[in-house]
C-alpha cells in the first residue's frame, strides 16, 4: 500500500497543462490564464465626479455652511459621457453627474443634497457646505495605473476577472483550455437505460454521478457508456474514448477479484500504474496514459468512485487545466466533532462522509452523514464535506476534526 500523496504524484506526474489557446472572454469563465496581462490604459481613464452634484473650486466654498450658502454662477451641465466644453472659473460651478469628466479649472464637488437652487431658477446654485480639494472625485488611475501587471498566469478567471479584463479593452486571453473528460462504467451487472431490472443486476449509477462532478468542476464531460466485465470491450471503447477525449475516468474493475479487467486492458495499452492506495474509501485505483490521454481507473463502489475522484482525479484533471501546483487538492479547514467519530483500527486515513454546519460560536461542526459502507450512496449525497482521520482512535465528541468541504 501506498499513502495517498504518493499516489497523487504518480497522477500528477503524466497531467501536464493543456498548451495555451486564445478565447474571447465571454468564453474565459472558470478558466486558467496563461499569460501576464499589464493594463495597456490607466482605469479608469479620466478623472471623474463619484457623485451627482456641481464641480467647483474648493478654495470658492471653504468658507460655506448650511447658514451661510456660497452663491456660484452655473455654467454647464456634463452627464457621463459628454466632454467638458469650458472650464470652472472662479465663482462659477458646472452641474456635474456620476462618471462625468472633471471639467478644467475644478478640484471637488459638491454633493447635490449640500446644494440647493439660487433664486428660483438653474442660472445659480447655493453651496451649504464646504468641499475639500479632491473630495468626490475618481482621479485617472485610481484602479490600475497605464502599464501595471494585472493579472499573473495561473490566475483562474472568475466574473470580477473578466470584467477588469475588458476594463482595459481585452478581447481575448491565453488560456489553458479545460479537458473533455470520458465516463465509461463497467460491469455485467450494470443497467443503465431504466429497463426492468433482471436477476442480480443493478443500476449504473456511476457514470452519472462522475459525470456530473466533472460539470460541476468545470471540465467537459462525455458519456462513454458501459463496458462489459470483458477485456475486447473495455479495450475497444478506452481506446475510442482515448482519441475523442483528453482525459477518462473508469469505474469498477480494477480490485482484485476475477473479472476485473480494468487493469489487464490499461495494462496492456499504456504505462499501468495499479494501486492500493492506504486511504478508506477508495483503496483499489489504477492509472495509465492510454495514447497520451490520462486514464483515472476509479472503483466501483459508489461512494469509492467519488471519493477516489475527489482525492485522485480531480487533482490530475486541475493540473491538465493550468491550475497551479498549490490549487490542486482542496484545501482543508479545522472543524469540530460534534459527536464522536469513530474509525476502523487499520493504517489507512479514513475519509468519514460528515455534514458541515456553521456553529454559533463561529466554528464548524461536523456529525456523521449516516453509514460509512463504500456502498452506501446515500449518506455520501447527504453529506457536504469529508472528514479525514488518521490511523487511531477516532475523534471524541468537541474534539477538533481536519475536513475537506465539498462544493
Ligand atoms: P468492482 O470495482 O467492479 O468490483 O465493483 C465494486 C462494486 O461496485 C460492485 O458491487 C459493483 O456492482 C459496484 N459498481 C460497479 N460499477 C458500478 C456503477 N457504475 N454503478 C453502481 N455500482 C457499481
Ligand atoms: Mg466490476
Amino acid at each position: 500500500m501506498i499513502d495517498l500523496e504518493a499516489a497523487r504524484s504518480r497522477v500528477l506526474a503524466d497531467c501536464a497543462p493543456a498548451a495555451p489557446q486564445r478565447v474571447p472572454l465571454v468564453g474565459a469563465l472558470g478558466l486558467v490564464l496563461a499569460e501576464e496581462v499589464d493594463a495597456p490604459e490607466a482605469v479608469p481613464p479620466f478623472a471623474s465626479s463619484a457623485m451627482d452634484g456641481f464641480a467647483v473650486r474648493a478654495a470658492d466654498v471653504a468658507g460655506a455652511g448650511a447658514d451661510h450658502p456660497v452663491v456660484l454662477r452655473v455654467v454647464g451641465t456634463l452627464p457621463a459621457g459628454a466632454a467638458p466644453v469650458v472650464a470652472v472659473g472662479p465663482g462659477e460651478a458646472i452641474r456635474i453627474m456620476t462618471g462625468a469628466p472633471l471639467p478644467p479649472g475644478a478640484d471637488a464637488v459638491a454633493i447635490v443634497e449640500l446644494t440647493r437652487p439660487s433664486g428660483g431658477d438653474d442660472a445659480a446654485v447655493e453651496i451649504l457646505a464646504r468641499a475639500e480639494p479632491g473630495e468626490h472625485i475618481r482621479p485617472a488611475g485610481e484602479d490600475l495605473a497605464a502599464g501595471q501587471r494585472v493579472f499573473g498566469a495561473g490566475t483562474v478567471l472568475g466574473p470580477g476577472h473578466l470584467g477588469v479584463l475588458a476594463s482595459i479593452g481585452r478581447p481575448d486571453v491565453a488560456v489553458h483550455p479545460s479537458p473533455v473528460v470520458g465516463v465509461l462504467s463497467t460491469g455485467d451487472e450494470l443497467v443503465g437505460d431504466g429497463s426492468p431490472l433482471g436477476p442480480g443486476q443493478i443500476r449504473d449509477s456511476n457514470r452519472l454521478t462522475l459525470l456530473s462532478l466533472l460539470r460541476r468542476d468545470g471540465f467537459g464531460a462525455v458519456d462513454l457508456g458501459i463496458a462489459r466485465d470483458d477485456e475486447d470491450d473495455i479495450r475497444r471503447r478506452m481506446t475510442e474514448g482515448a482519441e475523442r477525449c483528453d482525459a477518462l475516468l473508469t469505474s469498477g474493475g480494477v480490485s482484485m477479484g476475477d473479472f476485473d479487467y480494468v487493469k489487464a486492458v490499461l495494462d496492456r495499452l499504456g504505462a499501468m500504474n495499479w494501486m492500493q492506495v492506504a486511504i478508506r474509501p477508495a483503496k483499489p485505483f489504477a492509472f495509465g496514459v492510454v495514447a497520451g490521454t490520462p486514464v483515472f481507473g476509479l472503483p466501483g463502489n459508489p461512494v469509492s468512485s467519488m471519493v477516489s475522484y475527489e482525492l485522485l482525479a480531480r487533482p490530475g484533471l486541475r493540473r491538465l487545466a493550468g491550475h497551479p501546483a498549490d490549487a490542486l487538492v482542496r484545501p482543508s479547514v479545522r472543524a469540530v466533532a460534534e459527536a464522536a467519530l469513530g474509525r476502523p483500527g487499520d493504517e489507512r486515513v479514513t475519509y468519514t462522509r460528515v455534514v458541515a454546519a456553521a456553529r454559533p460560536d463561529g466554528r464548524i461542526g461536523v456529525r456523521s452523514a449516516g453509514g460509512q459502507g463504500s456502498n452506501l450512496l446515500w449518506p455520501m449525497a447527504l453529506a457536504n464535506a469529508l472528514a479525514v482521520l488518521p490511523p487511531g482512535p477516532g475523534v471524541p465528541a468537541g474534539g477538533e476534526v481536519e475536513v475537506l468541504v465539498l462544493d
